[in-house]
Parts: structure tokens; sequence; C-alpha cells
């Protein structure tokens, strides 16, 4: 406990703030903001705004190998062409090691963490595929590997259905246990998981309202596992459907979406704007970013979010 004490302090940074409501968007600079990011970007926005409340941005450049040189300042310089503006200072994960080392650590003194030096080479012949990846059966679990053998912190789950409501999806739950298995917290390579980084930072930041795409659905439980074992409170979640193409592929940096250009930003608004269920009037698209922003803003109706796990754009948006 002491550990934590010391290497997070202040643990929440927003302690002293009087809003009620805290949002987030945190993307990963893994390559230019696509329209799949900026959904999640208006979403998480015009609700903060709608509640008079905060909304910070996040770089989530924990996964250090997949950072693009440059994606970071590229995202922002599109969210502010775009109109979005951010209450205080971008958080950066990567200058964040020494909280998630904290929280690995209060891990350890209550025995929930173990290492693993399981491959996934190993894993493939013994392991069934689960909700994400494969489930892993808990090799290691009572090896206690000494620490100079390569691995990776694996966090024992609990063998109990973890369930909350969805702001737009609805009571959705799994059993971390048998879904998903012990899941690592920091990988063999040294670099903190995003579960671990998520939780410890949407604690810091004071997050109340987590609104994002509907692909992190099933990292909730998990999410909300690791808020109980470290004594964190758990946000609100929202999670909005994914924009996909006609071959169900998600918009991502993966299958290369389109980065959206900053020269028609009301344009590709108004279009993340519908894709949100949201009405709109004729010409909205040609009016001024001003304009836009005031509809939005005034229009904004979170009921009106199709609770779809994704739905097809239109090939002009690919
Ligand atoms: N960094 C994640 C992404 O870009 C989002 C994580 C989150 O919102 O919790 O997909
Ligand atoms: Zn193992």
């Amino acid at each position: 406990m002491q550990t934590w004490a010391r290497a997070t302090w202040p643990l929440r940074l927003n302690m002293s703030e009087s809003s009620p409501y805290i949002g987030r968007f945190a993307p990963s600079p893994t390559g230019p903001l696509h329209f799949g990011s900026l959904i999640a970007a208006l979403a998480s926005y015009l609700e903060a705004r709608r509640h008079h409340g905060r909304w910070l941005v996040r770089m989530e450049d924990v996964d250090e190998l997949r950072n693009v040189a440059g994606a970071a300042d590229d995202i922002l310089f599109t969210l502010e062409a775009y109109g979005f503006e951010w209450d205080g200072n971008i958080l950066y994960q990567t200058r964040r090691k020494d909280a998630y080392q904290a929280a690995m650590e209060q891990l350890m003194e209550q025995d929930l963490v173990y290492r693993c030096t399981c491959s996934r080479r190993d894993l493939q012949d013994v392991a069934e595929p689960g909700i994400h990846g494969l489930i892993y059966p808990g090799i290691c679990s009572r090896l206690h590997h000494p620490e100079h053998v390569e691995h990776a912190i694996r966090l024992r789950t609990q063998d109990q259905l973890i369930e909350f409501t969805d702001a737009v999806m609805g009571i959705y739950g799994h059993n971390p246990k048998q879904d998903v298995g012990d899941f690592i917290i920091r990988r063999r390579d040294g670099l903190f998981a995003y579960q671990l980084a998520v939780v410890v930072d949407d604690e810091y930041q004071g997050i109340t309202h987590v609104v994002r795409g509907y692909d992190l659905l099933d990292s909730t439980p998990r999410q909300i596992y690791l808020q109980h074992c470290l004594h964190l409170s758990t946000p609100q979640y929202a999670h909005l459907p994914l924009a996909i193409n006609a071959r169900g592929d998600k918009l991502s940096k993966q299958t290369q979406a389109p980065a959206i250009e900053t020269r028609n930003a009301t344009t590709m608004l108004v279009k993340a704007f519908r894709f949100l269920g949201q009405e709109t009037e004729n010409g909205l698209e040609h009016a001024s970013l001003d304009t836009f922003w005031q509809w939005a803003t005034s229009h904004w109706n979170m009921d009106s979010i199709p609770p779809q796990q994704s739905i097809i754009l239109p090939d002009k948006l690919i």
C-alpha cells in the first residue's frame, strides 16, 4: 500500500473539481484520426458538453511498438481544426509508467498476479478460444517462476459474472475467468498492457463517463474487475456502434482507413453526427463549423444512438 501511495500521488488529478461529469477521448497514436475515431471523439465530446462537464484527451501511447512518429500531434491538430476544445493538459501514457508500476506492485502485494513464461505457441495446443483470443488455462499460476526468467505478469481472475449497464448497449457481462482467463497486465517485453493503463488513468483523471467504440465492450468487465482489485471507482460506460465497410472490416488504422481531411471538417462532422443517429437539418454540412457545433450541442441526444454493434458506411467514406 505504501508504494502505491508514494509512486502515484496524487491518485486523482481532479479531486477538487466540482464538475460531476468528466469524460475523455483516448486515441492511440498509431496513425492519423480517421472516421471511426471521429465518431468516438464526437460522442464523448457532446455528451460531456451536454452535462456541462469536462472533456479530457489522453494519448494512449502505452503500446510503444505500435506508435507512429508524428501521429499524436497529427491527431491533436485535426481535433483542433475540427473545433474540439479539450480541458486541461493532454495526458501521455508513456509518462505514466511509475503509476502503472505502483498499481502492479499493489496487485503483487495482494497475491493477485503471477509470472507467466508461456509463449503464444505454448498456448496454441492447449488453450480454447475465448472472446478475446485464447483463454489462458492458468498453467503458470502456481509455478512461481523466478524473476530473472523472461516473463509476462498475469492477473488472477475470479470465477464470477461481471455485469454492467451500458448507456447505449444495455446490460452486458461475462465471467472473465471462463471467457478470458487470467490476463496480462505487463507484457513479456516489459510494456504495460492497455487494460491496466486505462484503469489507472481513468482513475487518475477522475473520469466519470467513458464513451468509446463497441470493440472495447468486452474489455469492460476486465476493467471493472481491475478497478475492484485496485479499489478504484467504476465510471459509467457507453459503447458506440463501429463504422464498418461493406466487407465487415472495422474502420481502423489496421485496415488503412483514410485520414479525415481538415478542409471539409463540417461535412465530416455532420456525417459522424448522423452516423450516431442524430437529427440534422438540410444544408448543415455546408454551414460553418460554429453553426455545426451550436446545432450539435443543442440537439445531441445519446438515446438516439442505435444500440448496434456496427453500421456499414457508404463507400465514399472508406
Ligand atoms: N486507445 C483506445 C483506442 O484508440 C481507446 C481506449 C478507450 O477508450 O478506453 O482504440
Ligand atoms: Zn504461463
